[in-house]
């Protein structure tokens, strides 16, 4: 089976493929709105997956905002 390396963002919905993964996050939101998507609430950066969003989030937000101390 020989895939092409530069299409290799599949849409899961539609097997669409796009050469680059922003086109497939356009592509998701306009094909299919929000649906099997993850946007990021800091930057309204698209992921197709809730683990690629929350790594993001960690990686580039830094979970601020997330006010975990305690009350003490
Ligand atoms: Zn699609
Ligand atoms: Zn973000």
């Amino acid at each position: 089976m020989k895939l092409n390396p530069f299409k290799r963002h599949r849409c899961h919905d539609c097997n669409l493929r796009f050469r680059r993964i922003e086109e497939l996050m356009q592509h998701n939101q306009l094909a299919h709105c929000d649906k099997s998507g993850y946007e990021c609430r800091h930057c309204k950066k698209f992921f197709e997956g809730m683990e690629q969003m929350r790594r993001h989030i960690k990686q580039v937000h830094s979970y601020q905002g997330n006010n975990s101390s305690p009350n003490h």
